[in-house]
């Protein structure tokens, strides 16, 4: 169905493959609005008519990244690396802060800045900056022992950023200027609606202490010789006979447990399960994708109307034959299980991800969705946008048909004494519900990683029932 208004999008030069992604994705998915994109060799700044009831209407907005990665793609001069907030004209009533990404050098003359009219901002520049994650691609030695892009060294560090979806700033910054100027309400815009997205990647489906009597001894041994600890050496043990009565009694087989929480809050989770193993001397997954109760388990969570999903193993995120063939896999497992699914995605486990090679392997495995894209180290908004998108290759240049869903709070990143530190503190629940108010503002998507194995101490399951329903 044809949109009631259209929109001309006049540019420089440069770029253009990105600039045409980009519109078509703003205007297109997001506004519900017909685009039409044209580049001029006299154009110094994008110039957008916007075709309405027989007027046309004109804004003007700044081009400034293109024009730099036009002449120095991928080159870190063409990076931001600070950031000024500043407030907008009056828009429907309201004066709106917008930060405004740019270089150090231009630090003064933003901050001379008092009001900002649309000519001043690069909406379509710093929105591909983000969702590409063009810094990544850049900022290569800027990862962690697993290969992994860190908070620390990032952008939305630097500027303090992360808990700012700032691509839905953007945008809607856009959609009430072009609803202001046109007095007509942009329908498929407004009608998006907040969701919080439950996953749980399935790397500990049981107690690996418990899951042979090798383990079990070696474990029970651990207890007692390197942790000195006979409190640990009998909840071991009593877990292991609980369990040998009855697998529920299992604290990490919590999915049940899940299925109910989920249900209560109106929700249904995705279950990543991994299918191969790639690492060495590192956790792989306690379990094999196609022993007896892995197959009971994937078959109780489809018949209970729960999603499956792929969690390639641990050195599979540069190797697209691997996930290649754990996709193919797991699929055919679930064909074999009668587990039909329209709709395929996942997670790479321990979030290993590379811009943009491991999407392109993504896409080349025909996944539709990842949903890797949340920094380990802090919960947030990693790609700025609370929202799923077509996913871009920098280094092809070109849209692939992967969409990605920006993860935004993985429990360990607030919890764990090795990231946040900030356990089940007042300040985690803060934390959660800032960044849950956010994706609500924005109509957005609130996705949430909570591992199965989680579900042990009842601190942690109320900071995901909150997590889910805010209260
Ligand atoms: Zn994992």
């Amino acid at each position: 169905m044809k949109s009631k208004i259209r929109c001309l999008l006049k540019s420089p030069p440069g770029c253009i493959p990105e600039k045409i992604y980009i519109a078509k994705l703003i205007f297109y998915e997001y506004l519900g609005i017909d685009v039409d994109f044209q580049s001029s060799e006299e154009k110094k700044s994008f110039e957008l008519n916007i075709l309405f009831d027989d007027k046309t209407y004109s804004l003007e907005f700044l081009d400034s990244f293109f024009k730099k990665a036009s002449s120095a793609w991928l080159e870190p001069a063409t990076l931001p690396d600070s950031c000024t907030w500043i407030k907008t004209n009056e828009i429907q009533g309201e004066e709106i802060w917008i930060p405004i990404f740019h270089t150090t050098d231009d630090a003064a003359f933003w901050k001379s800045k008092e009001h900002l009219t649309s000519s001043d901002i690069d909406i379509f520049g710093l929105s591909f900056f983000f969702l590409s994650r063009y810094e990544e691609a850049v900022r290569t030695s800027s990862r962690d022992e697993f290969g992994r892009f860190c908070f620390e060294k990032s952008l939305s560090k630097r500027t303090g950023t992360a808990n700012k979806p700032v691509v839905n700033m953007y945008i809607d910054f856009l959609a009430k200027l072009i609803e202001q100027i046109t007095h007509y309400p942009l329908e498929k815009y407004r009608k998006l609606a907040f969701e919080v997205i439950p996953s749980h990647d399935v790397d500990s489906p049981f107690s690996p202490s418990i899951r042979t009597p090798y383990w079990l001894l070696r474990t029970l041994g651990k207890n007692l010789i390197r942790d000195r600890s006979t409190e640990k050496f009998y909840a071991t043990a009593r877990t292991a006979y609980k369990s040998s009565f009855n697998q529920k009694n299992d604290p990490y087989n919590s999915f049940s447990k899940i299925v109910k929480i989920d249900a209560n809050a109106g929700v249904k989770g995705r279950y990543f399960f991994i299918s191969g193993r790639t690492g060495k001397k590192v956790n792989d997954g306690y379990y094999h994708i196609e022993e007896e109760r892995i197959k009971r388990l994937l078959q109780e969570l489809h018949f209970e109307g729960q999603e499956i999903g792929l969690h390639p193993s641990f050195n599979t995120y540069l190797n697209p034959s691997a996930i290649d063939s754990e996709f193919s896999r797991l699929k055919r497992l679930c064909e074999n299980l009668s587990i039909r699914q329209d709709y395929w995605g996942g997670r790479q486990h321990i979030l290993r991800w590379q811009c943009p090679d491991t999407w392109r392997h993504w896409a080349t495995a025909r996944l539709d969705y990842d949903s890797t894209l949340g920094f380990a180290d802090r919960p947030g908004f990693r790609c700025g946008i609370c929202y799923p998108y077509r996913v871009y290759d920098l280094i092809e240049r070109r849209e692939l048909t992967l969409i990605e869903q920006p993860l935004i709070l993985m429990e360990c990143s607030l919890i764990d004494s090795r990231y946040m530190n900030l356990g089940c503190s007042d300040a985690a629940f803060e934390e959660v519900q800032n960044l849950r108010n956010e994706c609500k503002k924005f109509r957005g998507q609130f996705t949430v990683l909570w591992h199965n194995h989680r579900y042990v101490s009842e601190e942690e399951v109320n900071l995901y029932k909150f997590a889910l329903s805010g209260k």
